[in-house]
């Protein structure tokens, strides 16, 4: 390994501070090239929620990152009731269910909150070209949240061609519930989910698969009229939204993660945390040689027991849904969620698989 390698990041969203920030503790202060004026993801302010079933096998991924990144990421608060609704049903889970967090140009979003904990500048409005930089430093981590360079180099195959139109809201609201909804004429497989950000404003998302930006639109009318809200509408965003995995992370010396390097959930479309370990793993590999498949195995892992999922639920008719949901309801499947660390994807994943028409193929790495 070269003692103080040259480092290049192309993209300031989460994966790429995460590995600029792990680099700064070995000691590897990077040049972090950003194309935006200002970090951000995607240039508009939305809540995340970090729902903990979803991350699992890790139990609160707010812990997860301090104890495994030493990184202290502040919450804007926690989820203690998710209400979910179907075209004939609903159901609703409590307890500490995870963590409502901000994503964009806002001070009090997750990438100021990453960019507070390193101390090299971000070279914004930047315009580089990777194979550039691949022949002027020793390593280049590609963290652009797209898969236009993985595709580029050969590597990308989409699993799913999904599309996000959200809007934030002002209205009523309890800031510790989050809502799911699942019904057919709208999000067809997806789902439509608010997160608040306080007691009077929220996001409210659709996220739709194989659907284009004009179905989008039909879509997103549909969901609106369906809910029937008395809200203030204030802000839309609309953004392509595609899954996918890469069939290698390295090319020569290139490091894909974040979304460029597939760190995405194929049910739910989340992928905050693992982006954020995709950029840290980058780094361990840099400095110490580290492998970085085994580094993110246990991400690369989960996304494939979600393909699976995914596979399975792509053929739901609302009964279906309707039907699923009733499993919320349950008392052991609250106390599995609520009160144990029990692999739920993992097992749910065994089953579709088995259930499912069009298998996913058990090992992708
Ligand atoms: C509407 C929406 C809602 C979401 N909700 C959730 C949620 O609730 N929970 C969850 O866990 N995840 C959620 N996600 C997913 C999550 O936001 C992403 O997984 C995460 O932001 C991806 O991180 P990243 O670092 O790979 O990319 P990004 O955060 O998109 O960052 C990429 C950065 O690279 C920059 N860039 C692009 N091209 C170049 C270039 N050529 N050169 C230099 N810079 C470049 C971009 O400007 C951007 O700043 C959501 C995503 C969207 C779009």
């Amino acid at each position: 390994m070269k003692k103080n390698p040259r480092v290049a990041i192309m993209g300031a969203g989460v994966a790429g501070l995460a590995c600029a920030y792990e680099l700064e503790k070995m000691g590897v202060q990077p040049d972090i090239f950003e194309m935006a004026k200002q970090t951000g993801s995607r240039g508009f302010n939305h809540t995340l929620g970090w729902i903990n079933l979803m991350y699992r096998p890790v139990q609160d991924p707010v812990m997860h990152l301090k104890e495994k990144y030493g990184l202290k990421l502040r919450a804007m608060e926690e989820i203690r009731r998710v209400n979910f609704y179907t075209a004939n049903n609903s159901a609703t889970l409590e307890g500490k269910l995870g963590y409502i967090f901000l994503s964009g140009p806002d001070e009090r979003g997750i990438t100021s909150q990453l960019k507070s904990h390193i101390e090299t500048d971000i070279q914004y409005e930047s315009i580089t070209n990777f194979r550039e930089l691949s022949q002027n430093y020793d390593h280049v981590v590609v963290a652009t949240g797209t898969p236009e360079i993985p595709k580029l180099c050969g590597i990308w195959k989409t699993d799913i061609s999904g599309y996000v139109r959200g809007a934030t809201v002002k209205g009523n609201f309890d800031p510790k519930t989050v809502g799911m909804w699942m019904e057919k004429t709208y999000s067809q497989s997806g789902y439509g989910y608010f997160v608040p950000w306080n007691d009077r404003k929220g996001s409210l998302i659709l996220n739709m698969l194989e659907v284009g930006e004009y179905g989008a639109k039909l879509c997103w009318d549909n969901f609106i009229d369906s809910l029937g809200w008395d809200v203030e509408y204030e802000e839309f965003y609309e953004t392509p939204h595609n899954i996918g995995h890469v069939s290698k992370h390295q090319v020569e010396n290139l490091y894909f993660v974040g979304l460029a390097g597939g760190f995405l959930d194929p049910l739910f479309a989340f992928g905050s945390i693992e982006c954020l370990a995709s950029g840290a793993a980058a780094a361990q590999s840099i400095v110490n040689g580290k492998d970085f498949t085994k580094l993110t195995h246990m991400w690369l892992r989960r996304n494939q027991q979600l393909l699976m999922m995914r596979r399975y639920v792509d053929k739901f008719k609302d009964e279906d849904f309707d039907r699923a949901f009733e499993v919320i309801k349950t008392p052991g499947f609250r106390s599995l969620v609520t009160r144990t660390n029990v692999n739920i994807i993992y097992l749910l994943s065994k089953l579709t698989n088995t259930f499912a028409s069009k298998k996913v193929d058990r090992v992708l790495y």
